[in-house]
């Protein structure tokens, strides 16, 4: 794919490290001017050592209020990757109110927050625009030890889908990228143990996790004009494992 981001802003949360951080360099490397938000200083700071061109933002994106009038001051804002994500993973019975506010806050509530800043934005300068919100396999496969996860991921996909209804008429593409296990750190969090990812192993077609540039390039394809005439896809990045 010959892909070219000239010209255009691209919002990126959570990128001080994992999928955000490599979308991050990627999308500078095809030209666009990336604004990279995310929680800790210290991984901005390597990020922007790395490559000086992409601005960073420290910031909570649990902090509604904060997180509005920082994105205002970064407008125009032609796209947008809702990335930033926690998983807190325990068995369902043990799960905390602090859990699940902390998990829908991060994973639900921001993609709500900032898109709806970026997308009003769009819509008053009439020029369309395309937003990827990096959901999961665990939208739509229950996964043991996941359970708020899991609620918070379908959350996304149906937010997806409502946001696309609602956008397409302003040319505003709105899809999401729904990846199984990346070895991240996240995803070490998770199936790290040899036992529980040969488990998981089992599960996938393809007999392997996702590699960090298989998500980043599903990324790309949905916020290129390459998929023009795609919005409300959950696209998996699996493997297969939602196939089976
Ligand atoms: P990661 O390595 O843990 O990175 C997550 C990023 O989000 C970090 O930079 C983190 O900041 C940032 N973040 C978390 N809470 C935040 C907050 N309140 N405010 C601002 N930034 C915040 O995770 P990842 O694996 O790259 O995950 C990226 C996305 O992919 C997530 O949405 C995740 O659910 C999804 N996903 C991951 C996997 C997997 O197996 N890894 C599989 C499917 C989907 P800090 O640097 O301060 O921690």
């Amino acid at each position: 794919m010959n892909i070219s981001f000239e010209g255009k802003r691209v919002l990126v949360t959570g990128a001080g490290q994992g999928i955000g951080r490599d979308l991050a360099l990627r999308l500078s490397e095809y030209k666009a001017t990336v604004i990279a938000i995310s929680r800790t200083k210290k991984f901005l700071e390597t990020l922007r050592h790395e490559d000086p061109k992409i601005m960073t933002l420290e910031m909570d994106l649990r902090d509604w209020d904060a997180s509005r009038a920082a994105v205002k001051r970064f407008l125009p804002i032609d796209m947008v990757v809702n990335n930033a994500g926690v998983a807190t993973l325990a068995p369902f019975l043990q799960l905390t109110k602090e859990d699940f506010d902390l998990t829908m806050d991060v994973n639900v509530k921001a993609i709500f927050n900032i898109s709806q800043i970026v997308a009003d934005d769009l819509i008053k300068r009439k020029c369309g625009g395309s937003i990827v919100n990096v959901s999961s396999q665990a939208s739509q496969a229950a996964i043991k030890d996941h359970a708020i996860y899991c609620a918070s991921k379908g959350a996304v996909d149906m937010l997806t889908k409502t946001m696309a209804l609602e956008l397409g008429p302003h040319k505003i593409r709105v899809n999401s990228v729904n990846p199984t296990v990346v070895m991240t750190a996240m995803g070490k969090l998770g199936w790290e143990d040899p036992e529980k990812a040969r488990v998981m192993l089992d599960k996938i077609p393809l007999g392997r996790f996702a590699e960090v540039d298989e998500v980043i390039d599903a990324i790309v394809y949905l916020l290129s004009d390459r998929s023009s005439m795609i919005t409300g896809a959950a696209l998996p990045v699996d493997g297969g494992f939602l196939a089976t």
